[in-house]
């Protein structure tokens, strides 16, 4: 005869908020609730509907805070004692349990902070630098080598200057077929370093080419990538945080690459602070052989014009001092005001998208999400009202001096010094005062 009473079903719990806990990151466990039963107050917290929770563990599991646990009542505790003494006191191992064992022993065997050192003709993009300055933050939240990866040809020389900027090991492929960038030759040099050393985390610039390459190198190695953040830290699990803009700038989303690796970041220059140059630093370099066969790129460079355009234009991401001009400058005539105060304070002129929608300056003067972003010693903005899009581009500005006539204007948010005011006024005051104290002291 066989015992017909039935065996207990598992129960699963439901998930309940530990009191205090929460850092409000932006809602992660929110959005990794598959039966939606999770809403956010106001502050960022999250309100679990327990009727409709399944117990399925994946807020706990992305919370990186630790702030949500499993809630069981005393009838589920005694249920799953009963079934801890059926199974001979022994812990019951969840098949999820074991997935979970796998895909951690996959996520460790990548160690590691790269970053892409992009060059052309040997001349390096200033934003490698930057990476390597966050990328060194990174690595010692998690205890790695901070890496460059330089490709070209003789470019040995370039793996110096890594070093200054804080790499401790430089993986470089330097044969004839890196000489120009070619998306084929360096997706072929970069994924073949990627399945050789394993990185977890590789950075690139949000530039024309970091771009290119990136989305080419994720999708070959199978992993994620998230373009143009402006925040990276690292979580208690060892997962990069990115953040960066979303729908259209109006919230900031944090994203995750849990379940893969490499973890791949773009971001854009002048995001980042430039870290300090030591010269003289050392490391180790690995020279690794591996090539691509020249007949097997259908790419080929025959010359390199440089843009005369971009030579004689205004670059406004290197600025030390921008006075920048939004839809309060009423006319284009007017940024001749900001064009005499940007003259005596040897810095250059920019503009919001407004004004240069309006034609009233080229588009590349815009500073903002879609258009560059900056990182001046002054950023002076005169009638520019401070939407979000607007910020993201300029408020890492050492110092912000914001002029408008409306107090309420969020731009006062991230000033340091604010001017209520009309700019007409206020901004002809300014240029006259720094002429007088000029000529006073010559
Ligand atoms: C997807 C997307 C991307 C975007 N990207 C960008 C971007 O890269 N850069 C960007 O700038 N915007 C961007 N925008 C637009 C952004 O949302 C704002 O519309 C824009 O920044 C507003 O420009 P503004 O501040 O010049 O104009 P307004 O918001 O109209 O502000 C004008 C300000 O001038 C002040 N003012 C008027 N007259 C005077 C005076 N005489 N003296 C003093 N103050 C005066 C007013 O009080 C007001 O605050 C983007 C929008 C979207 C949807």
């Amino acid at each position: 005869m066989t015992d017909s009473k039935p065996k207990p079903k598992k129960p699963r719990g439901v998930a309940r908020l530990l009191d205090g806990k929460c850092i409000a990151c932006g809602a992660r466990c929110q959005s990794s609730c598959p039966v939606n039963c999770i809403e956010m107050t106001e502050t960022g917290e999250p309100i679990v509907e327990t009727a409709k929770c399944i117990g399925c563990q994946k807020c706990i599991k992305i919370c990186p805070a630790v702030a949500l646990e499993m809630y069981f009542t005393e009838a589920e505790l005694k249920i799953l004692a009963e079934l801890a003494a059926a199974a001979g006191g022994a812990v019951v191992v969840e098949e999820q349990d074991e997935e979970g064992a796998v895909l951690a022993r996959k996520l460790a065997e990548y160690r590691g902070v790269w970053v892409f050192v992009e060059q052309t003709e040997g001349e390096v993009a200033k934003v490698s630098w930057e990476l390597l300055g966050v990328g060194a933050g990174l690595a010692a939240t998690l205890g790695v080598e901070l890496c460059a990866v330089v490709l070209g040809e003789n470019v040995e020389h370039l793996c110096g200057e890594a070093f200054a900027h804080g790499a401790t090991k430089v993986y470089l492929l330097d044969a004839p077929v890196y000489k120009h960038y070619r998306t084929e030759a360096y997706v072929e040099g970069c994924c073949h370093l990627i399945e050789k050393y394993k990185p977890e985390i590789i950075l690139m610039g949000a530039t024309g080419m970091g771009r290119d390459l990136a989305g080419a190198i994720a999708t070959r190695v199978a992993t994620g990538l998230t373009a143009d953040c402006t925040g990276l830290a690292i979580d208690d699990k060892r997962n990069l945080m990115q953040t960066r803009p979303a729908f259209g700038g109006n919230i900031m989303a944090t994203i995750m690459c849990d379940k893969y690796r490499p973890q791949m970041s773009t971001v854009r220059p002048n995001v980042m602070p430039m870290p300090e140059r030591v010269a003289g630093a050392e490391g180790i370099i690995v020279r690794d052989p591996f090539t691509v066969p020249e007949e097997s790129i259908f790419t080929k460079v025959i010359e390199i014009i440089r843009d005369s355009h971009s030579k004689s234009a205004v670059d406004i991401t290197g600025a030390e001092f921008i006075v920048s001009g939004g839809r309060g400058m009423m006319a284009p005539e007017n940024f001749a005001l900001l064009q005499e105060l940007a003259d005596e304070l040897g810095g250059v002129v920019g503009a919001s998208r407004s004004a240069v929608d309006a034609g009233w300056m080229p588009g590349d003067r815009q500073v903002g999400q879609t258009g560059k972003t900056v990182r001046p010693k002054i950023y002076i903005a005169c009638g520019i009202s401070g939407a979000i899009q607007h910020l993201v581009g300029m408020q890492d500005s050492d110092m912000v001096i914001a002029i408008n006539r409306d107090s309420s204007a969020p731009i006062f948010e991230v000033a340091t010094y604010g001017i209520v005011g009309d700019l007409f006024q206020i901004v002809p005051a300014i240029t006259a005062k720094i002429r007088e104290l000029k000529q006073k002291n010559t």
